[in-house]
Formats: structure tokens, C-alpha cells, sequence
């Protein structure tokens, strides 16, 4: 399968191909792609998923891509009021995974809406996912440096735990209330490094939304987290 077949927007895929040289999906992007860009995806069945894979089988944009997808449709309107909030959130077990998986998030989102007949790096051509802004949160910066930004909104945020759950509970201005996305990345490292509670507590601001984690297969332990048994969950192992 390609990654039209499996439901990819076709700018993803030329963005993908033509900036990042990625032309042939993974096995687990084969498996988690078309879980969430069917149209069906929105059904209760396919909200939560739980998928192990290896680590360096590509798992960061099978789950980045259906995001970035799924938010696509904002990016294009001409206006749009950054109080919306933050509507996906993937948290990372340490600082260094985090920002990681921002890079490449930051790398999907040059994505640019080329206007028809004009040159590929033309001034005119518009940043398609102008609103789709990110935002990393690690501890790295200071907590009110954090929270200016979190005021203008971060539509896509990646995050460590602890700092997460700090802003959840002490910053008002951070909106989570349209936030359609959680992302646990590593979860079983989430879990060994005794962020339990605070997932657990995470994932209670954020009842009724869409949660994925994403497991490295080596520990091959079930999970229990913040009420969310694993076993009960669809589960893709690759
Ligand atoms: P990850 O497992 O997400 O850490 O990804 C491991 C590496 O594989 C990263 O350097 C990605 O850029 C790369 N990668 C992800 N998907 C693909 C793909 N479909 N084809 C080739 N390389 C990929």
C-alpha cells in the first residue's frame, strides 16, 4: 500500500516525499493510518488504540500524520481565533524524546499550499498549516515563559508529564477544551519512570478524548493507566 492508499491528504504525501524523502510507509504506519483517516474513525470503537511497536519502525508519524490530518481543515480558513486552544497534546517520557518528536512534527508543518501555477518556493506561496502551530513544553524554559505562549494557544503541543500537568492545574489561560488528541508515547517508559499518577491525572482533564499510546514491544507488559485498561483497548501489535 501507499500512502494515498491508506487515506494520507495528497499535500501530506507530496509534502512527505518531495521534503523528507519518505515514499513507502512503515508497517505500523500501514496498521495506524487507516485507523484514523477512515471516515469511520470517529467511531467510539477506534478512539482509543493501543499499538506496540518497535522502537525506529516509524511509529512518530503514524501518529503525527493522522493529526496533522485531522486538523487540516482549520488550517485553511483565513481566520482563525487562537483561543481555540490546544487540540492535540503527545506526551513524551523525557525531555530529549519530546523534542524529538517536535522536530519532526515541525518538519510536517512546513507544509506549503502552492498556488496553482506558481513557482514551488515562490514568496506568494502560502505556510498551509499557518495555524497549525506547535509547541514544545519540557521544562526547558521557564514556567511563565511556558504560559505566555500557552495564552496565544498551541493548537499541537508535545510535552513532558510533569510540566503537562502542571499547566493543566496552574495555568488558566491553557484551554483544553476542544482538544481532540492525547498521545502517550512510550507509555510503558511513562509508567517505569513513576509518571502514573500524573498520566493518571492527565488523562482525567481530558475525559472523553481521543487517546492513543504507543508502546515500545520489548516490555510486552499490560498497562493500567488513570482507569484505561490496555487489555480492554483495540490493540495493533507489530
Ligand atoms: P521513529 O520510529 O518514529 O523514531 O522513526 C525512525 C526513523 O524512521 C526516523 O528517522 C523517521 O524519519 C524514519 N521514517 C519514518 N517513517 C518512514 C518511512 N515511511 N520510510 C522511511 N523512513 C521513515
Amino acid at each position: 500500500a501507499t500512502f494515498a492508499d491508506l487515506g494520507l491528504h495528497p499535500l501530506l504525501v507530496a509534502h512527505i516525499q518531495s521534503k523528507m524523502g519518505i515514499n513507502k510507509p512503515t508497517s505500523i504506519q500501514r496498521a495506524a493510518l487507516p485507523i484514523f483517516t477512515s471516515p469511520s474513525s470517529e467511531d467510539i470503537n477506534a478512539r482509543d488504540v493501543f499499538i506496540q511497536s518497535q522502537t525506529g519502525s516509524g511509529k512518530t508519524m503514524s501518529f503525527l500524520l493522522p493529526i496533522i490530518q485531522d486538523l487540516l481543515p482549520l488550517s485553511t480558513l483565513s481566520y482563525i481565533d487562537r483561543s481555540i486552544g490546544t487540540l492535540a497534546i503527545i506526551i513524551a517520557p523525557t525531555r530529549e524524546l519530546a523534542k524529538q518528536i517536535s522536530d519532526v512534527l515541525e518538519a510536517l508543518l512546513q507544509l506549503k499550499l502552492r498556488p496553482e501555477g506558481e513557482q514551488e518556493d515562490a514568496e506568494s506561496s502560502t505556510r498551509y498549516t499557518r495555524w497549525l502551530v506547535s509547541g514544545l513544553l519540557s521544562g526547558g524554559a521557564t514556567r511563565a515563559h511556558e504560559k505566555a505562549r500557552l495564552r496565544k494557544g498551541i493548537p499541537i503541543l508535545v510535552s513532558t508529564p510533569g510540566r503537562l500537568l502542571d499547566h493543566l492545574q496552574n495555568t488558566s489561560s491553557f484551554n483544553v477544551g476542544k482538544c481532540r488528541w492525547l498521545v502517550l508515547d512510550e507509555a510503558d517508559r511513562l509508567m517505569e519512570l513513576g509518571f502514573e499518577d500524573t498520566i493518571k491525572g492527565i488523562v482525567q482533564g481530558l475525559d472523553g478524548r481521543r487517546r492513543l499510546a504507543f508502546q515500545a514491544i520489548q516490555e510486552g507488559k499490560s498497562l493500567e493507566v488513570g482507569g484505561w485498561d490496555w487489555d480492554r483497548q483495540r490493540r495493533t501489535i507489530l
